[in-house]
């Protein structure tokens, strides 16, 4: 995606343009799950460029599987969350509130990145996001507690949501 596109409006939940203005839209190639080299884009806050630039050069040394990583406002997802977790897709930037509340997410500025939501879902007592996923951290493409990534971006100063008590979110990584 070009940037102007990446950094589109959502008509239903316009985001204030000084937020959007700090986005970066960082290229990148990483293993997908049938071993094939792909390319994908993160938008972020321009700030957080270079922590994950790294981290996606060791995700790329390790072969560590993605399956997309795609902007939220592309027209497959059109900055529906829910859609990018069914599709598996690994994302950062979107003007959004935390499930189930009228709180801003990091994602709202940026400030926080989903990593193949299928392996690595969002559990809270019943609710489990996406749905049909499992957390089994034998496959391919799930992160754990002893994962490269959560070591490597913990050490930058992020926040694993696998480590959060009243719910878990392994999936997410943010640093406010
Ligand atoms: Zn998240």
């Amino acid at each position: 995606m070009t940037r102007e596109k990446a950094t589109l409006q959502n008509p239903a939940f316009p985001c204030p343009q000084e937020i959007l203005n700090r986005q970066f839209l960082l290229p990148m190639r990483f293993y997908s799950f049938d071993s094939s080299i792909r390319s994908g884009q993160i938008l972020l806050d321009f700030y957080l460029r270079e922590d994950i630039e790294e981290l996606f050069k060791l995700i790329l040394k390790e072969k560590f599987p993605v399956q997309s990583a795609i902007p939220i406002a592309h027209p497959t997802f059109h900055w529906n969350d829910e859609l990018s977790m069914e599709a598996n897709n690994t994302s950062a930037f979107n003007y959004r509130h935390i499930s189930g509340t009228s709180k801003l997410s990091n994602h709202a500025l940026g400030r926080a990145i989903d990593i193949n939501p299928l392996q690595n879902p969002f559990i809270k007592d019943e609710t489990i996001q996406p749905k049909d996923a499992i957390y089994d951290t034998d496959r391919p493409g799930t992160i754990s507690k002893d994962s490269f990534i959560v070591e490597f971006l913990k050490d930058k100063g992020w926040v694993w949501g696998g480590d959060w008590n009243d719910r878990k979110d392994y999936q997410h990584f943010e640093k406010p």
